[in-house]
């Protein structure tokens, strides 16, 4: 049986996207063989691999003046990439922190590729919530790029409202929110996205990136994770994963067919707002980011009594309820209901947390 799956990354995938992707495992498209053991430059597979680009740039209305890359490295890969490529090394970039992964990203370019001006914008409110501060997010004349985390997968922090850099370049990692809402592309210089959290299998990271960012790569930038390299071969310059991107494209196609990512942010909203709504009313359950800011993706939340946490863990996984337990950073629970989550999957936790709740009184 399946069970409802609250995992943070890689997470669910839709049941029908499993189904299709199982269903030709073995022999795809009566060819006699499975996409895993298809050469990546056969005819057959560059087919399902342009249909899969060309998806994504249908989602996402991504203009002519972006290309999109197909790549290895995660987005940990792309904490090195994005200053190896648009960073000049008398250069300083602008990173505007609001929670672990953007933090981590600073750090790595702070600590291996240069000089990275440190934002601090989220501050403890007067009513003990974690807020952003919009005013922090200014760039500093000169930068090369200013850097954001449009949604903090492990402090449950969501951007609704871009930065303005002016002519700076905003680069942003959307991996846990990509396409769970409409974004106007024009409006970076870049996203990256590492697939498991919202599209497809781990191993698959996609950048989209402005055409004139590319091409000014660092001299001893890694070729594999030099952006004009990539481009230059369509995403091919090595074994790319496959398999993740085939999956990339069914999830893609599972998106068109729902109504693509207006209708998923109706979704969105209304499994956040049942749930957030829920733990808003309970005096058993507490959530620490201000109701502005939270993410629409990741429901970070906190038991009042901490010590029922591991009985809470167990209770849930007893009823088939996995993945709820909070980030190492930060302990506590994460429900984390990606597109790929039914409305149901959140009708049946918040009913579990009630039900959880009411046993304790
Ligand atoms: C998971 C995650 C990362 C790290 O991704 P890897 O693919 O594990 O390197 C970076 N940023 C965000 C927002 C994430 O959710």
């Amino acid at each position: 049986m399946r069970v409802w799956n609250y995992s943070a990354g890689p997470s669910m995938i839709p049941e029908s996207v499993m189904a299709k992707a199982q269903a030709e495992f073995c022999d795809f498209e009566g060819l006699g063989i499975g996409i895993v053991e298809m050469s990546h430059r056969s005819a057959e597979y560059t087919k399902v691999a342009n249909e899969a680009r060309d998806l994504l740039r249908e989602l996402m209305n991504i203009p002519d003046n972006y290309s999109i890359l197909f790549e290895q490295g995660g987005g940990r890969g792309q904490f090195a990439a994005i200053p190896l490529n648009i960073l000049p090394e008398d250069g300083f970039a602008d990173y505007f922190v609001t929670g672990h992964w953007s933090r981590c990203a600073y750090k790595e370019c702070a600590e291996r590729f240069g000089k990275a001006v440190l934002h601090e914008c989220v501050f403890k409110n007067d009513d003990g919530y974690y807020e952003v501060d919009h005013s922090k997010m200014q760039v500093t004349p000169g930068a090369a790029y200013a850097y954001v985390c449009l949604n903090e997968t492990v402090n449950g922090v969501e951007l609704f409202e871009l930065p303005d850099t002016g002519d700076v370049p905003l680069i942003a990692d959307m991996s846990s929110d990509i396409l769970t809402r409409p974004v106007d592309v024009s409006k970076f210089g870049a996203i990256i996205f590492g697939a498991q959290k919202n599209v497809a299998p781990a191993g698959l990271t996609i950048t989209i990136v402005r055409k004139d960012l590319i091409g000014k790569a660092r001299k001893y930038c890694p070729s594999i994770l030099d952006w004009a390299v990539l481009d230059k071969h369509d995403s091919m310059y090595n074994t790319p994963n496959t398999f993740a991107w085939y999956m990339a494209g069914l999830a893609f196609k599972w998106i068109k067919e729902i109504g693509g990512t207006e209708a998923l942010e109706q979704r969105n909203i209304a499994k956040s707002k049942l749930l957030y709504d829920y733990l808003d009313s309970s005096d058993f359950y507490r959530c620490q980011v201000a109701p502005q800011d939270r993410s629409r993706v990741n429901c970070v939340f906190n038991l009042k009594n901490e010590d029922l946490n591991a009985e809470f863990l167990a209770k849930a996984k007893e009823q088939h309820l996995i993945g709820l337990k909070g980030h190492k950073v930060l302990g506590g629970m994460r429900a984390s209901i990606y597109n790929a989550m039914p409305l149901e999957g959140v009708e049946v936790l918040v009913k579990f947390l009630r039900e959880f709740a009411d046993s304790h009184r």
